[in-house]
């Protein structure tokens, strides 16, 4: 018997190529994709942030404008429409000049009053349009705390867009850390009645709204994007604070691991590398690919010398404490290090700081996408030693760069690198387990020595790039759990 087609919305904050500053927009540009391909009537909705020309994307106003009470005076939104670009997979961008249109920026800060109450006004723009748009879906497929109060107007004040009680609510978590907290005034604004909403059994926590806490409370399932990381978050040290909560639904808790899109990211194409790396044999692209970065960024092109990248935001989470405390240990190492990434001050600080005393060592601070490719191309090894990883997608296109991952063991870190003196015969990069810097700098001797055996080494490049982190896996496994969640009875709340 034929599968039924579904209608699926995924809402996020974030998506390639319209808007990205981190993995979930890999994941909202790549995802619906895949879903589409199995025949699913898939959607995407985003906030129009004033970086996204209509110009540049052929926007077209789908004629859907809505006006709304919120936050003490009416608001009105506009709704565009476009494509992913390459498929069938319809996006609607949320429009609001004084939220969005006018900020370059993705995001303002969690501390921001506005933050809040911009994605608020979002989530409350598309359960306001739905009807307008004729596309009421099976599955609402939200994310992260920005999307999750969708899942709150669904049980509330929205009810009767649900009222055939067939749709459902997968909610995926993509960082516990980022919890989208308010005091509880923030429900005025939202329009959200405190007597429904606010109680531990829904939002509340600890005296304040918690949106993460709506999302996993009035979710229908929650996931999130590696089986470790699943598990971890149902513990004290992953929980930040919620994994009480997340081991009480534990059957209803899935990791379904991300993927990478193999068009954008692929070796043998890719236009913004000096040149292309074949499957079949790697090297001399490699070495090509690491000449010409070496030559970006001043550094001598010796062949006994590993290369080192890194691509990341700079924050906390990302394990750069570790390389702190390795310090100017880490310029005597016979490597080299080239960092791009953009966060928090002192992270900056440390690796211009690092880079301006370190001859091997060199940072661009930043975010370019181009500069990106040509690092995850032209680096022997791609070094990811976060504290926490949910999912993790630098090591994935590391891998499929023939870059081997250097990784701290968590989540889904530890899901997707194997390590490789434990298994020598199989094993994908180098991965430690306590985390600390004794850890790490043991972690960049291992490595140095298997790039030191000249006769192994093409080997375990050629092995890295068999990776397979294509969709393919990932969307069937979300497609079984659509499948599986529109057959359970709906979650109380
Ligand atoms: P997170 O979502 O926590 O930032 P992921 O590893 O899941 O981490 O995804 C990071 C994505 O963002 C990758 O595609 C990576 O290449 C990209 N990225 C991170 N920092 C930069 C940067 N400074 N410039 C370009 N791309 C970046």
């Amino acid at each position: 018997m034929a599968q039924r087609r579904l209608k699926i919305l995924l809402v996020a904050t974030e998506a390639v190529p319209f808007a990205k500053e981190g993995g979930v927009a890999d994941v909202m540009g790549s995802l619906p994709k895949a879903l589409a391909d199995l025949g699913h009537d898939v959607r995407v909705f985003l906030p129009r942030y004033g970086r996204i020309e209509p110009a540049q994307w052929d926007l077209d106003r789908t004629g859907v404008v809505k006006s709304f009470w919120f936050g003490g005076a009416t608001q009105t939104v506009h709704i565009w429409q476009t494509t992913l670009p390459g498929s069938c997979v319809t996006v609607y961008l949320l429009d609001h000049e004084g939220y969005f249109g006018r900020h370059q920026k993705l995001y303002l800060g969690q501390d921001q009053i506005d933050e809040q109450r911009r994605f608020l006004l979002f989530c409350r723009g598309v359960v306001e349009s739905l009807p307008d748009l004729d596309f009421i879906p099976d599955i609402f497929h939200l994310n992260d705390w920005q999307t999750a109060p969708i899942a709150a107007y669904l049980r509330t004040s929205f009810r009767h867009l649900t009222s055939r009680g067939a749709n459902r609510v997968v909610y995926t978590i993509h960082n516990l850390q980022y919890q989208g907290r308010w005091g509880p005034e923030i429900l005025g604004d939202a329009g959200l009645d405190p007597a429904a909403v606010f109680s531990p059994q829904g939002l509340e926590y600890w005296g304040d709204v918690n949106w993460m806490k709506a999302g996993i409370n009035y979710g229908d399932v929650v996931t999130t994007v590696s089986r470790r990381y699943a598990e971890e978050i149902q513990t004290l040290d992953f929980g930040w604070g919620l994994d009480e909560l997340l081991f009480q639904r534990h059957t209803r808790v899935f990791g379904i691991a991300n993927g990478i899109d193999w068009d954008e990211w692929n070796p043998e194409t890719d236009a913004a590398i000096a040149q292309p790396i074949s499957l079949e044999n790697p090297l001399p692209g490699k070495q090509a690919d690491r000449k010409a970065l070496r030559e970006e960024f001043g550094l001598p092109d010796d062949p006994d010398v590993p290369l080192i990248g890194v691509v990341s935001r700079l924050v906390d989470q990302k394990g750069f404490d570790l390389v702190a405390a390795l310090g100017d240990l880490l310029g005597s190492l016979p490597v080299q290090l080239v960092v791009l990434g953009s966060g928090q001050a002192p992270y900056e600080h440390l690796f211009r700081d690092l880079a301006g005393r370190s001859a091997n060592v060199r940072a661009r601070i930043g975010f370019d996408v181009a500069l990106s490719h040509r690092i995850y191309a032209g680096s022997d090894f791609f070094l990811m030693p976060s504290a926490f990883e949910p999912g993790g997608l630098g090591q994935l296109i590391a891998l499929r760069y023939g870059t081997l991952p250097i990784v701290h063991a968590t989540g889904g870190l530890a899901d997707t690198v194997s390590d490789l003196t434990e298994h020598p015969e199989s094993g994908n990069g180098i991965s430690f387990e306590a985390y600390e810097p004794q850890a790490l700098l043991d972690a960049l001797h291992r490595a140095l020595a298997l790039y030191a055996d000249r006769e192994g080494w093409p080997t375990l490049v050629a092995r890295a790039m068999t990776h397979d982190s294509r969709w393919s896996a990932s969307a069937a496994a979300y497609d079984g759990l659509y499948r599986r969640v529109l057959r359970l009875p709906p979650t109380a709340g």
